[in-house]
């Protein structure tokens, strides 16, 4: 009996091995926006002490943190530069996300790229820089002009666009969250956590999908997060959800090393992350191409249905 129940596994074991190989998910974790402006629930020193202790509880060995430096002279900025050095000390690595967080389109070239080494010049010789830049509101410019522009500035510089595949509102669900407990509205934190890890995991599958069709396979994707408080309180579950859909965590470095890092699309629908350009300059409608949670007045709806409490009439 005991022999016939361990064939029985074995064979369990190579039929559900083979099939998930093949279909490997790879993802890497982003935070940008860091110093960010605090939420509803801590102090942004508490939230990096959470945020690098879920981190670890999940496994992550290394996620990058995009640096905006302007918010350092922010009052939420104070302490800034001892939590960056926190996060490095942790594991993790430091890339630019400019100086004043401004869009590309509309602004002077020659100012926005000055904006930009200024945020380089304070991350310089910093343990745990990388030559990364991440464009504020994943913005690369909506005419040829400032696009081709950046990216030549950016290769000058030895500076990688630190694109994401699986661009998504995290920072929405916590703006609508702070607003909430600012309006003491009583708040459903188990809802709110299975409505935010879900939101995040379909959206990894969506650009995935996508990504397959346009690629062929399935390359290693970035995920954009912000330096929220939910973050914070829901890293592990977030984690453990892409885990169960079959996701693999992988470092930042190891996602950058993917040929899409050097990939760079000709379209101008460039705002999606990068499996999204792809598809656009592929042909895709890209109105086809945007989660449908990737949308405030969706998360909004959904916010109000599922996690705000009201009393019974
Ligand atoms: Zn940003």
């Amino acid at each position: 009996m005991r022999i016939v129940a361990r064939l029985v596994l074995a064979v369990l074991l190579v039929f559900s091995t083979f099939p998930a190989a093949a279909q490997e998910k790879r993802i890497a974790i982003s935070f940008d926006d860091v110093p960010r402006q605090p939420g509803g629930f801590m102090t942004p020193d508490e939230r990096t002490v959470r945020l690098i202790a879920g981190l670890h509880e999940a496994g992550v060995e290394q996620a990058a943190f995009f640096v905006t430096t302007g918010n350092l002279e922010q009052d939420y900025g104070k302490g800034g530069e001892a939590r960056i050095r926190a996060y490095v000390a942790a594991g993790h690595v430091i890339g630019n996300h400019s100086h004043s967080h401004g869009w590309l389109t509309d602004a002077d070239p020659a100012a926005y790229i000055a904006d930009l080494d200024k945020a380089e010049a304070w991350l310089a010789g910093k343990p745990g820089k990388r030559p990364w830049y991440r464009f504020p509101y994943l913005d690369e410019g909506r005419d040829l002009a400032r696009r081709d522009t950046l990216r030549a500035a950016l290769r000058e510089r030895g500076l990688l666009n630190a694109y994401v595949t699986v661009d998504n509102f995290d920072w929405a669900v916590d703006d609508l969250t702070r607003k909430a407990m600012e309006a003491r509205q009583t708040i459903d934190l188990t809802n709110l956590d299975a409505l935010y890890v879900e939101t995040i995991v379909d959206t990894a599958e969506f650009n995935d999908r996508n990504a397959r069709e346009i690629l062929g396979r399935s390359p290693a994707h970035v995920l954009l997060l912000h330096e929220t408080d939910l973050n914070a309180l829901f890293i592990v579950d977030l984690v453990a959800g892409l885990r169960a859909a079959g996701w693999t965590i992988i470092t930042m470095d190891e996602a950058y090393r993917d040929p899409i890092a050097r990939m760079e699309p000709d379209t101008l629908h460039l705002g999606g992350g990068r499996v999204s350009a792809l598809a656009a300059a592929a042909g895709r409608d890209p109105d086809t191409l945007v989660h449908p949670r990737t949308n405030e007045a969706e998360l909004a709806r959904l916010f109000e249905e599922l996690v705000v409490v009201r009393d019974a009439p």
